[in-house]
């Protein structure tokens, strides 16, 4: 869908602006269909700032405006009046990935029918537990898919994956389960990683990126492997030095990385 995106509104003498540090695949799908990437700089705490979006806005009047909320690999969902600011100063669509939508308690959804310039993809890879399945969609105005189909393959997405994604939604209450036992498991990941020498931010996301204050992040991670817990380190990219990521899991995998940590971190 981000690419079928980039194709469609994309391209050369075109550009795609992003707000750093995201999801690396928008500006990496810019580059590949010669899109030329304008970075915005997220502010200390990655929120949005307005003023930056609007100076990224005028100067390079993107044609495609990717917003990621809640926004990987930070966590915090973008609040809608923010998204509604973008959407007024923005002179090309905005698409807001919503990769981790179901986890949040709001969604873009609720503006589409009175913003046509307002694109938001999700994914069965993460709510659903089905990365494997390849498959993810979008909803947008109808003119908008209309350009989309003129840069999609014929037969793009195969009977196979038709027929899993169909399945999958007869186990929507399953998911939603899932979806609120992670929720819960997050607010106590959250309050323990607050009794603990980390910096965190606010997460509406199944994953809580922090920084050890005492540690190199690289040092925790290793320390986290020895202890059989394998955490995301981000300690080496750019804007996050030192953080790690991890993902929340069952209430057994989260004591397990909390017990790890607490003997990672001294
Ligand atoms: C995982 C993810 C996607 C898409 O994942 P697919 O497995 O390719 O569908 C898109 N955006 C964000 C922010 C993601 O984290």
């Amino acid at each position: 869908m981000l690419q079928a995106l980039l194709l469609a509104y994309g391209g050369p003498s075109r550009a795609a602006a992003v707000f750093e540090p995201t999801y690396a695949l928008h500006s990496h799908i810019a580059r590949l269909t010669r899109t030329r990437v304008a970075v915005g700089e997220r502010a200390g705490d990655f929120t949005l700032d307005i003023d930056e979006v609007k100076r990224v806005m005028v100067d390079a009047a993107p044609d495609i405006t990717f917003l990621c909320s809640p926004n990987n690999p930070t966590g915090r969902a973008e609040p809608e009046d923010t998204v509604r600011r973008v959407l007024d100063m923005a002179p090309g669509l905005v698409v807001v990935d919503e990769a981790y939508g179901q986890f949040s308690p709001w969604s873009a959804f609720s503006l589409l029918a009175r913003e046509p310039g307002l694109v938001v993809v999700r994914t069965f890879s993460k709510t659903w537990s089905m990365a494997a399945a390849r498959l993810g969609y979008l909803v947008a105005a109808p003119e908008v898919v209309t350009q989309l189909e003129r840069v999609i393959l014929p037969y793009h997405l195969d009977a196979v994956k038709q027929a899993a994604g169909r399945l999958a939604l007869a186990f929507r209450d399953e998911m939603e389960q899932r979806v609120s036992l992670i929720v819960e498991e997050r607010g106590r990941m959250a309050a323990a990683l607050g009794e603990l020498p980390v910096d965190t931010w606010p997460s509406e996301a199944n994953f809580i990126l922090f920084r050890p204050r005492h540690r190199s992040g690289s040092d925790v991670w290793q320390a986290l492997v020895e202890r059989s817990v394998l955490v995301r380190d981000c300690s080496s990219w750019d804007r996050l030095e030192g953080c790690l990521r991890v993902t929340v899991g069952s209430a057994d995998e989260n004591d397990a990385f909390l017990a790890a940590l607490r003997e990672a971190l001294t």
